[in-house]
Order: structure tokens, then sequence, then C-alpha cells
């Protein structure tokens, strides 16, 4: 079948070079493992460190191997009694048309439930990222004025739209166009959006949140981080997510340079990885997937045909061509 390989690790921005689309053998199915045909695959921001050769939180990916990353696909050969041939699968060994996946690293997913993106989406670590990020890292509250960054991505746009249906005085959101601001204020429901892109990210906020934030969401880091420091009221609650503005960018990294705010108004900054919240995920699938259903949530989804196309999703995405989750539709 055919597989994506990290040809070279990029220095600052990733290119087509970055990228070997080729065939490959494919492993026999030892015991315990499934053969999976993968339908979906998403493209991720972290995967960019992961092409990094740095120590981080996941190990970096190796050059001349296939990528990984969050899949769903069909199960079509089975060596574990747990899956049975026909079954969908949630995986980690997407950017490959086939894969051979331990039984202990896949979960069966209902394809009733919702279209199979959504488990790399709404319903999978993109939401448990937004509702564990706001409800646990920023200890949201019912009232609070809520700042996101990244808002018309992925994480974010649910971030703002799980504010608003647990009781938000005020969502506001940035984003990086001007489709992308009415996609916010008019489909999801912010009660304000601004371009990024359009002047300083501090003047936008202000005019945003003339009484401050008591959240902030931050997607994006530097001067958007900066600028919700300045704006933030006393005792608000940030919630590191990521950093994006700073993932390709090769030079010193951007501030904060106004830290110390930090200090004279108690805000609480709490870095978090999705992966600490796993105990929250029966709660947040019962909660996500209830508002889902009744079509109170928002989950645009922007699909990419091809798996000899998922290097330009994932650059593209990277860019900011996506709205809402990024994913690369690999098989019907
Ligand atoms: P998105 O769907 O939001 O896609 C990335 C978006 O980033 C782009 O669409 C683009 O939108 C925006 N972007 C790119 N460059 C910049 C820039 N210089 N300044 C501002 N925005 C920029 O991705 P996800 O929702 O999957 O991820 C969002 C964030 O959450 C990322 O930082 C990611 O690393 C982080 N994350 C963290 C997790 C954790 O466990 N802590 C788990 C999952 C995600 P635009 O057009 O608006 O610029």
């Amino acid at each position: 079948g055919t597989e994506v390989r990290l040809a070279a690790r990029p220095d600052g921005w990733p290119t087509q070079e970055t990228f070997t689309v080729t065939q490959a053998e494919l492993p026999g199915v030892g015991a315990g493992q499934v053969l999976v045909r993968n339908l979906v695959m998403s493209v991720d921001p972290y995967m960019r460190g992961r092409m990094n050769d740095a120590k981080s939180y996941v190990p970096p990916f190796e050059v001349g191997k296939a990528l990984e990353g969050g899949a769903v696909g069909e199960v079509v050969a089975s060596e574990s009694p747990d899956f049975a041939v026909g079954d969908v699968v949630l995986h980690g060994l997407g950017w490959r048309e086939f894969a051979v996946v331990d039984g202990a690293n896949a979960v069966k997913v209902d394809p009733k439930l919702a279209p199979v993106g959504a488990f790399l989406g709404v319903l999978g670590m993109p939401g448990l990222t937004a509702y564990a990020g706001l409800l646990k890292a920023a200890d949201f509250r019912e009232g609070d004025v809520v700042f996101v960054s990244g808002a018309a991505g992925a994480v974010g746009a649910l971030v703002g739209q799980i504010a608003k249906l647990r009781g938000a005085a005020k969502v506001i959101g940035s984003a990086g166009s001007a489709e992308k601001v009415a996609h916010l204020t008019e489909e999801l429901g912010f009660d304000e959006a601004f371009n990024y892109k359009d002047g300083p990210v501090l003047e936008q906020l202000e005019k945003a949140a003339p009484d401050g934030i008591d959240v902030y969401f931050d997607n994006v880091g530097g001067e958007h981080l900066e600028a919700a420091l300045s704006v933030a009221n006393r005792g608000a609650r940030f919630a590191l997510c990521g950093a994006i503005s700073q993932y390709n960018e090769k030079g010193e990294a951007v501030g904060p340079r106004n830290l110390m705010a930090a200090i004279g108004k108690s805000i609480n900054l709490r870095g978090f990885l999705v992966n600490e919240y796993g105990d929250l995920k029966d709660q947040f699938f019962a909660e996500v997937g209830g508002w889902l259903a009744e079509g109170k949530l928002v989950a645009r989804e922007t699909v990419v045909e091809g798996l000899e196309n998922a290097p330009t999703a994932f650059i593209d995405m990277l860019r900011g061509a996506n709205t809402g989750k990024m994913l690369v539709k690999i098989a019907d």
C-alpha cells in the first residue's frame, strides 16, 4: 500500500521535500494484531514538533520511516480475539493506506454515531483538548469572559462553543481571515471575533473586551499571549494549550515581554497536555456527543482528498487553510 514517510527534517516551515509518498510492503499480521484499511487520517500541529530531532513529550519521527498519527479505518483481517473483520477502529498509524495495528492500540468506534472523521475531531483528541483545557486547565466558571485564539481551528472552535453552552458571559475569538471571523460570529455563536492579521492583537482585543477577560485559551502564543496578559482581569486563568505562531519560526521566540503582569494580577498560567485528562473521556463523550446530537454544536471539517495529498494538507493546516478540523480522506 501507499505510505507517507519523513524524507528530511524540516528547518523552519515544512515543504513537499519534507515528505516522500511511496509504496511499502505490508508486514505480516501477527498474533493479537489487525490489518486496517485506513479511511480517514488527521493532520495535527503537534506533528510538526515530532519532525524535529528533539526530546519532547512524544519521541521524534524517524527519517525514512512512515509518519504516524490518528486515523480511523476498517479491519480487513484480524488475528485478535477483540476485533472482527468489518469493525471500524481508531488508532495511531495514519499516513498510510494499510496499517498493521496491535489490538491494544486500537479502539472500536461506532460509525453510526457520527461520520468517521468526527472521532479525529469533535469526538476525538482535539475535542477532549478543548473540553478538558477549558473546564479543567482554565477552570472555566459560568459568567466568565473567555478569549480563545486559533478560534476557527479544530480545538478553538470547540472551546468557544463549549464556553457559550456552559454559560460564558462573553466569548471572543481571533482567527486569520475575514471568512473565519464571519464563521465565528455568524455560525458558531461567538460574541466578538477579530482577524489578527488586521492589526495589533492588543488593540483589537482591548476593543473586543472592554471589561477584560477572565479566561484565555491559548493556541497561538507570542503576541496573542502578551495581549491577553495585558487585558486580563485579576485572578484570570490561562490554559496554555499551544503556541502555533512559533512552531515553524527559526528566529528567537517572541514574548510575552509582560509576563510580570501575571504577578500583579494573580493570573494562573496553566500549561497542559490532553493525555493528562484521560479520566474525563466518558464525561466528555457524553456531554459533547449530546450537544452534537442535539445540533447545539457545529463541528466544521476541511477535508483533503487522497493520501498522496496528506503532505499538502499538513502544510496548509499550519498556514491556516482549514476551517475546523483538517482531515485527509484516504478511502470510502
Ligand atoms: P487548528 O485546526 O487550529 O489548525 C492550526 C491553525 O493555526 C491554522 O488553521 C491557523 O489558523 C492557525 N495559525 C497558524 N499560524 C498561526 C499564527 N502565526 N498565528 C495565529 N494562528 C496561526 O489546529 P488544532 O485545533 O489541532 O490545534 C490548535 C492548537 O492546539 C495548536 O497550537 C496545537 O499545538 C494545540 N494542541 C495542544 C494539545 C495539548 O495537549 N496541549 C492537543 C491538541 C492541540 P488561522 O487562519 O487563524 O491563522
